[in-house]
């Protein structure tokens, strides 16, 4: 563990009662709760939550204001379709927070968070019957690439060796790294495209679509500078910490977060949207877990005007169009290996993948589009009644698209499972606006805070990323470094600079 993370307590076999611990800590309303604040988090996502933490760890006091009456922005879990189903209403899949180097550093075990592991990260289904799987060992991933096995060693192994010494400095801001040499090595494969990267390191029409599947994630077309470093990213963590799901659904996450949160002293108000900065109480540091759409919103006439143009000119990314299944039986996959990972990437062929992204990202929609799939409750048998299960997935979209993508999503997973349609029991549609009428931070259904470009990824929303030109306001949301997931890095990240310039 480095040393800019305190160690995680000691873990206990016997987990909190976490609905216990809520009663206590939710607040309904805030007007008895006059004693002085140190910082005020708006938003409670994870990085929200991690920006708490952060701060309580410090010894301050902190309230978080969230505009749902539940916590967690896109790590919630919920009632989507029918009677003893639940469903992760965003987030399914948390690589990122397992390979997280604070959240690592939490006792979230303690706190009720367990996380379950399909023996596979993640499958890669083909027209032909087949399925390449991301598995734990480099090796046995490779063997199923024919002649690129050797290649995707050579491309992969050295992100997965250094992933200890260089994840700190890719999931953070710019600064002086502290392995320069691992993180050197690491740039130079992860500046490019991952097309170009998939095309020169790979001969296998399959690796390059595999390669793509991960790299996708970015929500950016693929031959945009930078794509790759998503698929080095993912894939590594693939390797290293595999894909796992929290037991019971992402709420499970969020509620561990906020479990310790609440040990340290922290307070959470639910139901509370913060419509203006006048609707937050004084304290010297106020942390927003928003987008900078919203920040603007907020903040008004109060922000200086060269700010306020930098905020405007952000840039967000494709939007994403989602949908729930809750299923008579589990999906009738072709390549049976599919069962093997809750993780399934449904796009075929590298090409109709790189179109697929091109396509959101140009603002068209795309007839085969890139699905990336979940199923839960093949691993974790609370999610659904015995014997049925749920499935979530979505596709990339234009930025606000209003084009009902559901035939064609259905399509895709019946290209790959003939006879899925049969088993659909009910299903839960959720646009680019009704997510974002659901979090009013996935804005056009950008579910990663704004584009994951290469001008935005580490100096993202601007040049001072969390800090602001206003006192004691800083931005700690997936729009600062290093972006969209569920790994709290943003809320860490913000939270030391909160300490730093308005604490010390
Ligand atoms: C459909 C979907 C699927 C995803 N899948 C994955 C996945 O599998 N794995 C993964 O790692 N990531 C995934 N993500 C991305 C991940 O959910 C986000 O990147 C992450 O949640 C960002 O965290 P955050 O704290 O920055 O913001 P959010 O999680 O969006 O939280 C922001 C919080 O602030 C609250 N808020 C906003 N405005 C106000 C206001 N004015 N007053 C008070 N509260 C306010 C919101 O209600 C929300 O609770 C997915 C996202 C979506 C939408």
């Amino acid at each position: 563990m480095s040393g800019g993370f305190p160690a995680a307590g000691r873990s206990s076999s016997e987990n909190r009662n976490t609905d216990f611990v809520f009663l206590c800590i939710f607040v309904a309303n805030d007007s008895d709760m006059s004693a002085t604040l140190d910082a005020v988090i708006v938003g409670a996502g994870p990085n929200g939550l991690a920006a708490g933490i952060v701060l309580a760890q410090a010894g301050k006091r902190v309230r978080i204001y969230e505009a749902n009456d539940e916590i967690g922005g896109g790590a919630r879990s919920g009632a989507l379709t029918l009677k003893g189903f639940t469903h992760d209403i965003c987030s399914a899949v948390h690589p990122l927070a397992v390979g997280s180097p604070f959240f690592r550093s939490l006792p979230l075990a303690r706190c009720g968070l367990e996380f379950i592991y399909p023996p596979a990260a993640l499958a890669h289904p083909f027209d032909d019957g087949t399925a390449v799987l991301l598995e734990r060992s480099v090796e046995t991933t490779s063997q199923q690439l024919g002649s690129d096995a050797a290649a995707y060693r050579r491309l992969i192994g050295p992100v997965v060796r250094s992933w200890s010494d260089i994840s700190e400095d890719i999931l953070g801001p710019l600064k002086l790294p502290r392995h320069p040499i691992a993180l050197a090595r690491f740039g130079m494969r992860a500046i490019r495209s991952a097309e170009a990267s998939a095309r020169s390191h790979f001969k296998e029409q399959k690796t390059r679509a595999f390669f793509a599947g991960l790299a996708a994630h970015s929500s950016v077309s693929l031959d945009h500078f930078g794509t790759a470093a998503f698929g080095l990213v993912l894939g590594a963590t693939g390797h290293c910490f595999g894909w796992p799901i929290p037991r019971g659904g992402a709420q499970a996450l969020s509620n561990a977060l906020a479990v310790y949160f609440a040990e340290l002293g922290g307070e959470i108000v639910t139901g509370k949207r913060i419509e203006s900065m006048s609707d937050v109480p004084p304290a010297r540091a106020t942390l927003f877990d928003v987008t900078p759409r919203q920040l603007l919103t907020m903040a008004g006439d109060s922000i200086p005007s060269g700010f306020k143009r930098k905020l405007q000119r952000f840039k967000y990314g494709p939007g994403v169009f989602k949908m729930d299944w809750a299923l008579s039986g589990p999906v009738p996959w072709q390549a049976s290996a599919c069962k093997q990972a809750a993780t399934v990437h449904l796009g075929g062929s590298f090409e109709e993948i790189l179109e697929s992204e091109r396509d959101a990202w140009a603002g068209r929609t795309n007839a085969r589009p890139f699905i990336i799939a979940c199923q839960p409750s093949l691993f974790d048998s609370s999610r659904a009644p015995a014997g049925r299960h749920t499935f979530w997935a979505y596709c990339h979209v234009p930025n606000g698209s209003t084009t009902d993508m559901t035939t064609r999503i259905e399509d895709q997973i019946e290209r790959f499972a003939p006879g899925f349609r049969k088993l659909v029991l009910e299903k839960r549609v959720l646009s680019p606006a009704l997510l974002e009428k659901h979090n009013a931070n996935l804005v056009g259904g950008d579910i990663n805070g704004g584009a994951a470009t290469l001008a935005q990824m580490f100096t993202r929303p601007t040049l001072r990323t969390y800090s602001t030109p206003l006192p004691g306001v800083y931005i700690c949301s997936s729009s600062t470094p290093p972006g969209g997931g569920v790994h709290g890095m943003c809320g860490y990240h913000a939270a030391r600079v909160a300490l730093r310039k308005s604490f010390e």
